[in-house]
């Protein structure tokens, strides 16, 4: 299998009628960076960077931070990579930071809301970040956001941490997009005026289905319940689409769901042309994605999405399509 997959690392991202995808991948420890060229990824959609404050026993310092963000940046080369801010607080606890005890954590004080309330640490971050992309392309995207006043308040703040490394005399990167995740049901009725103060935008499925749902995502009694392939759920991830086409957003989806041939197929006939997954998910992905013609699946799921029979997932739909084909 691993052979076969070598294979295809050298072919085109690109469906059976030419729809050209990005397969990007998620990471987050320097030790993820080796797997960026072994899987054939054309970079990396998902940088969690709590995953080096997780790891450490006291709070990294700025130093310590860029040099983690410019190994990183050294590793990947020209390809790009997207540094999420600290998605902290919740079940993402850091020891040597006091948090609150809190009832439902995933939606309590985390992410950007600290950031927000606590600016400190946001400012440190951006500060490394910047620094560490002295010269090259840096990209940003924000967790957990809520309402747009929250990624205007934070590109508030990364204006005034430019003009201050600036002031420094440091060498700024050459270009800076700042993106906002969609993983908070709010922002679905906000679309239009959250394109617009955004450089790209990234959906993340995993807490976007459990708000939606209202079901906790590590609750194992709740893991079969409901599914991301439900008409409710794909009509969402389908109209994120269009308001990003409408604005000509930069998009792309980087939950779990990328990461399974099945859904990636349902994701490719909705509009979507880059999904971020775990490496060892880039094969798989692509071996899919090389035998589909996206023109024959689209008018498909479309009709299922558009219908209003009573329909519990399009899953047989979309089996039945990739025996036939
Ligand atoms: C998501 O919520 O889909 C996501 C990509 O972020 P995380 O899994 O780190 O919460
Ligand atoms: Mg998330």
């Amino acid at each position: 299998r691993e052979a076969r997959f070598e294979q295809l690392r050298e072919l085109p991202n690109e469906s059976r009628d030419g729809v050209a995808v990005d397969l990007l991948i998620n990471a987050g420890l320097a030790i993820d960076l080796k797997q960026l060229e072994r899987c054939g990824a054309v970079g990396i959609g998902l940088f969690r960077t709590e995953l080096q404050f997780m790891i450490a026993s006291k709070l990294p310092k700025l130093g310590e931070q860029e040099q983690f963000y410019r190994e990183v940046m050294q590793a990947v080369g020209d390809k790009p990579v997207t540094f999420r801010t600290l998605d902290v607080g919740g079940d993402k606890v850091l020891p040597y930071l006091q948090t609150v005890k809190e009832e439902n954590p995933a939606m309590g004080w985390r992410a950007i809301r600290i950031a927000i309330d606590r600016p400190g640490l946001l400012r440190v971050q951006l500060r490394a970040l910047l620094r560490a992309a002295a010269g090259r392309t840096l990209r940003i995207k924000l967790p957990m956001v809520t309402t747009v006043a929250e990624v205007v308040e934070v590109r508030h703040l990364l204006n005034r941490e430019i003009a201050t490394q600036k002031r420094f005399g440091h060498t700024m990167p050459k270009e800076i997009l700042m993106g906002s995740m969609i993983e908070v049901p709010s922002l679905l009725w906000q679309l239009d005026e959250l394109m617009r103060v955004s450089d790209f935008v990234s959906v993340g499925t995993n807490d976007l289905f459990q708000f939606i749902s209202a079901s906790d995502r590590g609750n194992t009694y709740l893991a079969n319940r409901y599914s991301s392939l439900s008409r409710p759920f794909l009509r969402v991830l389908r109209q994120i689409v269009q308001a990003a086409q409408r604005h000509n957003t930069p998009l792309h989806l980087c939950g779990e769901m990328s990461s399974q041939p099945l859904s990636a197929m349902a994701l490719l006939a909705i509009g979507y042309r880059a999904l971020s997954m775990p490496p060892g998910s880039v094969g798989p992905v692509k071996e899919m994605l090389r035998t589909l013609d996206v023109s024959s699946l689209s008018p498909i799921v479309r009709d299922a999405l558009d219908d209003t029979e009573p329909m519990l997932t399009l899953r047989e739909i979309l089996i039945d399509y990739a025996d036939q084909h």
